[in-house]
This record gives C-alpha cells, structure tokens and sequence, in this order.
C-alpha cells in the first residue's frame, strides 16, 4: 500500500507518511477515483455553470447572479462543489478550475450586459488556494481584459478559511483588488470565528449573510436577533447585506422588515443553467416585495 500511503501524504500536501489501516479503504479509493475523474473532467469540459440570482429587495429586480460550479460526473450526473472542491483543493486542480469558472463567469456575464441586462452584477466563489496565489490580481486583472466586463460587476466571494489564512497578504490583495475596481463579498458571514475581525482590518464590499441564520428566521427568534446585528452593521460601515438561502415568504417578509438590501435562495429561484437564467432576466416579474401582494414565483 506504499502507493496509497503516498498518494495520501500528496494530497494532504504535507510530507507526511501515512500508514495503512482497513478503515481508509473505501474512503481513499473513492478519493482517488475523484481525483482521477477530476483530472479528466477539465479536459473533457465537464464543468458547467449554474447561475442563481440575487433579488434588489427594495425594487424586486435581479440585481445579480452567483455563479455555481457543476460538474456532470460520468455515472454520478449533476455533482455540487460540496463534494469535490476539497479534493480540488488538496491537488492544486482549483486553480485550473477556478480561473476556467472566473472567465466563464465573466464572459457570460459581459454577454448578458450586451443584450440590456446592464447594471448587472456576477459573483464569483474564490477557494482559499485561489484567492493565494501569487498571481490572482494579475489573473482577475487578465480576465477582465480579456471579456471586456467592467470590473465594478464582478464581486469575489471569500471565506473567512481565505482570509485569514495570511492577514497581510489578504490586506494587500484587497487593496490591489479594490484599485482594479473588484468588488468583495464576505460569504458564509457570521458563522466563522473572527467575523468581527476582519471587517475591522478587510476592506470588503458586501456581507452574505450566512444560511443557518436564515432558514429559521422568524419574527422575535433570536435569529432575528443575530440578522438585524448584521444587517445594522452593514449598514453602519456601508457595506451591502445579502441573505443567502431564503426559502419562504415568511423570511422574506422577516428580511424586508428589516431593511435586508438584497436576497438569494429557492424562494426566488434554484441556481440554474445560463439559458434558464437569460429568460429569468427577460421574464423574471419585479415582485412587489413592499407589500408582497405577488407570491414570488418558484423555478
Ligand atoms: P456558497 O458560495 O455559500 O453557495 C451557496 C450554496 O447554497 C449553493 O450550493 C446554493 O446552491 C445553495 N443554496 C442557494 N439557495 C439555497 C436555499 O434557498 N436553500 C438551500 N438549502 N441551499 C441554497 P452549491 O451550489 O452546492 O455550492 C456549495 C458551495 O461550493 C458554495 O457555497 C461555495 O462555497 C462552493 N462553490 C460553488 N461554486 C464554486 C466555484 O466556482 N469555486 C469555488 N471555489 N467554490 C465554489
Ligand atoms: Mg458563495
Ligand atoms: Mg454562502
Ligand atoms: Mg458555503
């Protein structure tokens, strides 16, 4: 098992050797098999985008969209990030992926402005790895040179494994980010451990407020406790607030009442495939959020 245990010590990136016991069987092998399949999946184009839209709560309007990375594994079909964005990771394959997602994103959205849809905004996920490279501002810079999207509609959406991994660093980069005229978002907001931290010390554009704050949201639960702290915050640094994965009118209604700037998730609509997503932007009704007399429409 010398091959697996090195394999093993690969991955992880360290040079370490890990011994083998029965227990790592299925899981290794099914990681290895990931890589491999991974491996191939870029040069076979098995990578496609689902695009979700984020809805201007004050007028009911698409405001942007989150670009979400697919991948339809052969055998497995339609496979999400969650499952293999780690291996991605350990194997340096997301840097590849990434930029492939970066200019997919950016082109499709430069597309969409040609045909009207403008002011429109694409979000785009950096992995930790991405956002460290030596090269990401050079590579955003390139990209955005390359489509033709002006650099105001893109915001890259980091995590706080990203941003604390090397503080200086990170200021730096955001620095160089924000003379380019990119925007930031801070996703997965509130759930880290240093979220307060790093509004402190990261010039950041936007707060994506996290899920698990949203999906028992009600009016007087100390959810809403926690989303009116963020969203007062936001506010008082002038960043803007998204709510990430809002499922029903109830948390609308919730997120409304609170002044919540923008919002995301199945209630509005799945992330779907760009061509779903350009007759959503023709078709796509501006609810009237104000006093919901439209029941938004599910997709
Ligand atoms: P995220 O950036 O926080 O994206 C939001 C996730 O929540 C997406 O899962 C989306 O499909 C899901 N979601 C949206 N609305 C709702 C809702 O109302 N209810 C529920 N239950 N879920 C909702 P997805 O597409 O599976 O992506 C998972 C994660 O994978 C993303 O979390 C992001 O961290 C990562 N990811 C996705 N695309 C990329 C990419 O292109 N590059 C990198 N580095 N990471 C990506
Ligand atoms: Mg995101
Ligand atoms: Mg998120
Ligand atoms: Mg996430």
């Amino acid at each position: 098992y010398a091959d697996l245990a090195m394999y093993r010590a690969k991955a992880e990136g360290r040079n370490t050797l890990r011994f083998y016991s029965p227990e790592m069987d299925s899981i290794s092998w099914n990681n290895i098999s990931l890589e491999a399949d991974l491996r191939k999946a870029i040069a076979q184009e098995q990578f496609e985008l689902y695009y979700q839209p984020q809805i201007d709560l004050a007028t009911g309007a698409i405001a942007g969209a989150e670009a979400l990375l697919r991948w339809s594994r052969p055998e497995f079909g339609l496979t999400s990030p969650n499952v293999f964005i780690d291996i991605a990771e350990e194997t340096g394959l997301i840097n590849e992926i990434g930029t492939w997602v970066l200019t997919k994103a950016c082109t499709q959205a430069a597309t969409w402005q040609s045909l009207g849809h403008a002011p429109f905004r694409i979000s785009v996920n950096l992995s930790p790895l991405q956002f460290l490279r030596q090269d990401i501002v050079q590579v955003v810079e390139n990209t955005l040179e390359q489509t033709g999207l002006n650099p105001g509609s893109l915001e890259l959406e980091l995590t706080e494994g990203s941003l604390l991994k090397d503080v200086e660093r990170t200021k730096q980069v955001l620095r160089s980010l924000k003379e380019l005229g990119v925007r930031v978002a801070i996703d997965d907001f509130g759930v880290g451990f240093s979220s307060l931290s790093y509004l402190k010390n990261f010039p950041v554009d936007t707060l994506k407020i996290d899920r698990s704050f949203i999906s028992s949201l009600l009016a007087g639960s100390r959810d809403e406790a926690i989303v009116r702290a963020i969203i007062s915050l936001a506010q008082s640094l002038e960043l803007k607030v998204v709510a990430e994965g809002v499922e029903t009118n109830q948390q609308l209604a919730c997120l409304l009442s609170l002044s919540c700037d923008e919002a995301q998730g199945y209630l509005f609509s799945r992330p779907v495939p760009s061509g779903i997503f350009e007759s959503l932007l023709r078709d796509y009704p501006r609810y009237l959020l104000r006093n919901q007399s439209v029941p938004a429409k599910k997709v």
